[in-house]
């Protein structure tokens, strides 16, 4: 950060660091379709991400619905490169209205604030609320937070548990995802990211063997 910054130079580096996480008050752009369920992704609560409040990856408190990035990269999906610019600025959450990276008081004083949820986004959808807590019941977090000290002390039980953790939640996925496109294309708004994903920083890769996953130790 330049400290003798007093504007925003419109060189779009904060939009390629990751999508806005929503609040309360994006309700309406996702409810009108500004802003579609498919260009979300659900941090589920548990999960490791990187905290600007604490500068650190660590576990999230909260559940945190934010914009989907673009491919396997972290660049908000809305960010044009060649334009250096958002496509959808009349229309961009909270977050990214008050963002000054010059002055980050306001923008941090909104992390983890009046954070949107999943179930409020689908208030009106039985069907998707029943997925939901249905995904939430089957296909419980492992605890992040103790999850490389646990994986010392007894590796093979807790792998054999991520393994079968892992393999109901992707028979789940596939199971409903052929219901219908839209679930299909919601997946990770409805259910965040499988699983096996969220192991890989922890040194487990995820191999496959007919139709089942099993998790490699990374040396
Ligand atoms: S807020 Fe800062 S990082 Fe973001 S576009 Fe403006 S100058 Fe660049
Ligand atoms: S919505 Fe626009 S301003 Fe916000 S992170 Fe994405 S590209 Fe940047």
């Amino acid at each position: 950060m330049d400290k003798k910054q007093t504007s925003c130079k419109q060189c779009g580096i904060c939009c390629t660091k990751g999508g806005a996480a929503l609040h309360n008050s994006d309700l309406t752009l996702v409810d009108q379709g500004l802003i579609p369920r498919k260009n979300l992704v659900t941090i589920r609560k548990g999960e490791f991400a990187y905290s600007p409040v604490t500068q650190r990856v660590e576990a999230t408190e909260r559940e945190i619905v934010k914009l989907k990035g673009t491919g396997r990269e972290w660049t908000c999906c809305y960010y044009d490169p060649s334009l250096r610019g958002c496509t959808i600025y009349d229309n961009r959450p909270v977050a990214c209205g008050v963002l000054k990276c010059w002055e980050p008081k306001e923008s941090l004083a909104l992390v983890g604030k009046d954070l949107l949820s999943r179930m409020e986004i689908v208030r009106h959808d039985e069907l998707l609320k029943e997925l939901i807590t249905e995904y939430e019941h089957i296909c419980l977090l492992p605890d992040f937070k103790s999850l490389s000290e646990t994986m010392l002390k007894s590796p093979k039980e807790i792998i054999a548990d991520l393994e079968v953790l892992i393999n109901r939640d992707i028979r789940f996925r596939d199971r409903v995802v052929a219901q219908s496109v839209k679930i299909l294309e919601e997946e990770l708004f409805l259910f965040g990211r499988p699983v096996f994903q969220l192991l890989q920083p922890f040194g487990l890769v995820p191999m496959q063997s007919g139709n089942k996953l099993f998790l490699k130790v990374q040396k």
